[in-house]
């Protein structure tokens, strides 16, 4: 039987290694490229920078599909209400789609995979956000996540190598399949505007990094030729405050899919061969094995973006401050390297991974003693790779909260930048109301003296806050309170009748109801 298909864009915003899509082609007559503008994503904080990358890799994806003849549909409303009336407009037979862990996304896919199976469509679903089926790294591991990440290590070792990325469909893939559109669709399922979300385009800064498929293969292509800095790439050496990014700044294009994860994968596995290299955790394929890691995680372990409920997160009785919230968020503590890198956040959407350890460390445990879910939902705003996953695994990080203890090692808001950055030319580049302190005041603009301050056209407590708080002593006396709650961690643990590291997953999965309902039929 030919089908009339639609395949449904989410995350996976590309052609190059996506399974679900050149499934959808298999015995297809007639393809759907559909991307539903959801409202829940919309009410949600997403900042107007990850609305232009959106919507410029939505673009992308139209003009790739309109090179093979057909063209992308963007709808707006609720997956379960819109999809019905395509369902019965279309006489769709099938419904494909990448899988997606993310709970919203889990929910979301259940119901939208139920109706379609109550009209007879045949809905298939293929896994290709990950380096590997995440269920599997957990039922190798006896049902539970992996909690560290040698752990993880061990058992990706026994799976093997991820599989390898497939290619795109091309014009001869496409050959008897139609896209039926005619001009009235042009308009009714455009591409969106940032006008039309209400959003003034007119308060954005340059586009850095443009969202989409092509852009993500040119700056893929661009750093795999870096033979030498790839094979010799080890994070940690990586700095927070280069004028340039010192890492790939990949990740925007991982997290909407622009790029397969696989295909970074592989590609640097070509560029190793034969070549002495760094090796995971530090390595670029080690970084690709944190996000596995983190996945893993936020699919195992229930409320992983809660302190409360969350069985691997320690409970901390953190502050409200709105104050030094509001200050934080708002490049306002009176400590340059972190006004700094909080300017570049709201200002690029994207911070090199040791500045997020800074701002984040000094938001919870080093010195505003504020919940690490108040600074996530501030990334998901503003970051462009805001990822569920990986920013409630970070937070809980950095926070020591889940997965590393050391809460007594506490990043200075001072010294840290000046490792990697003497002059302070980061601070300068992003706060040039400081430009003209002399490198030994550009940290600490509070010590000058009065004249220093005159000189550089900037006077501390009037021009630029004064520090809201004073590290010495806030993070001596945070290291005291994380020690408390540690002790409370381990007293109530001890109490439990069962060690609450990670628990057996319950609830079914999509994948667990397909296999499942496939086993039935
Ligand atoms: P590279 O060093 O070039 O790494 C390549 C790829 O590996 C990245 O694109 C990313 O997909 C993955 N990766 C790298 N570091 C990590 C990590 N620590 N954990 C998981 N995956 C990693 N990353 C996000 O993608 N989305 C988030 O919402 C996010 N929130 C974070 C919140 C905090 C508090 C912290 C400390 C880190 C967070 N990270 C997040 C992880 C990391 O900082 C970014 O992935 C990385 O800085 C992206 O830059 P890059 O692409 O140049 O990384």
């Amino acid at each position: 039987m030919a089908h009339v298909c639609i395949h449904w864009f989410r995350k996976g915003l590309r052609l190059h290694d996506n399974p679900a899509l050149i499934a959808a082609l298999k015995d297809c007559k007639e393809l759907y490229p559909v991307f539903i503008m959801d409202p829940n994503l919309h009410s949600s904080e997403v900042g107007i920078s990850r609305w232009r990358f959106l919507i410029g890799a939505l673009k992308d994806l139209d003009s790739s599909l309109r090179k093979l003849n057909s063209r992308l549909f963007v709808l707006r409303g609720k997956p379960e209400e819109v999809f019905p009336k395509l369902f019965s407009k279309w006489k769709v037979t099938k419904l494909t789609y990448e899988y997606d862990t993310e709970p919203y996304s889990l929910s979301r896919d259940e119901k939208v995979t139920s109706l379609a199976k109550e009209t007879g469509i045949d809905v298939i679903y293929k896994i290709s956000h990950t380096l590997y089926n995440i269920e599997r790294i957990i039922e190798e591991n006896d049902g539970k996540p992996p909690l560290t990440y040698k752990r993880l290590q061990a058992i990706v070792a026994k799976l093997g190598p991820p599989e390898k990325p497939i290619p795109a469909p091309t014009l001869d893939d496409m050959k008897d399949v139609k896209t039926p559109c005619s001009e009235k669709d042009e308009k009714k399922y455009g591409i969106p505007t940032l006008e039309e979300f209400g959003l003034d385009s007119t308060s954005l800064g340059e586009e850095l990094f443009p969202g989409g498929e092509q852009e993500a293969l040119r700056r893929l292509d661009e750093h795999m030729k870096k033979t030498g800095w790839v094979c010799s790439f080890e994070k940690p050496q990586t700095s927070p405050n280069s004028l340039n990014p010192s890492t790939t700044v990949l990740s925007p294009y991982v997290t909407f899919g622009c790029l397969s994860a696989r295909t970074f994968w592989w590609r640097l596995t070509e560029v190793y061969r034969g070549k002495k290299h760094s090796d995971p955790p530090v390595s670029l394929h080690g970084q690709l094995l944190w996000r596995e890691f983190f996945y893993t995680c936020s699919l195992g372990i229930p409320n992983f973006n809660k302190m409360k409920g969350n069985t691997v997160c320690t409970q901390v009785d953190w502050d409200t401050n709105q104050d030094y919230l509001a200050a934080w968020r708002e490049a306002r503590t009176g400590f340059p390297f972190i006004d700094a890198i909080m300017t570049q956040l709201r200002q690029e959407g994207w911070i090199h991974h040791l500045a997020r350890h800074a701002v984040a460390c000094f938001l919870t445990r080093g010195d505003l003693w504020i919940s690490w879910e108040e600074g996530q939902k501030v990334f998901e705003e503003l970051l462009l790779d805001g990822d569920w996953a990986l920013n409630a695994g970070n937070w809980q990080w950095l926070s020591a909260s889940a997965f590393f203890h050391q809460f007594f090692r506490v990043y200075s808001p001072i010294a840290f930048g000046k490792k990697t950055d003497k002059n302070g030319d980061y601070i300068k580049k992003y706060l040039p109301l400081l430009k003209k302190f002399p490198p030994q005041y550009i940290y600490e603009p509070w010590k000058a003296p009065r004249s220093v301050q005159q000189a550089a056209g900037c006077i501390v407590g009037k021009d630029y806050p004064h520090p809201i708080v004073q590290h010495e002593q806030v993070s001596k006396k945070n290291v005291q309170r994380m020690k408390e709650a540690y002790a409370r961690r381990s007293t109530a643990s001890s109490e439990s009748p069962i060690k609450k590291q990670g628990e057996k997953r319950k609830s079914l999965s999509v994948v667990d109801m397909l296999q499942k309902k496939a086993r039935k039929e």
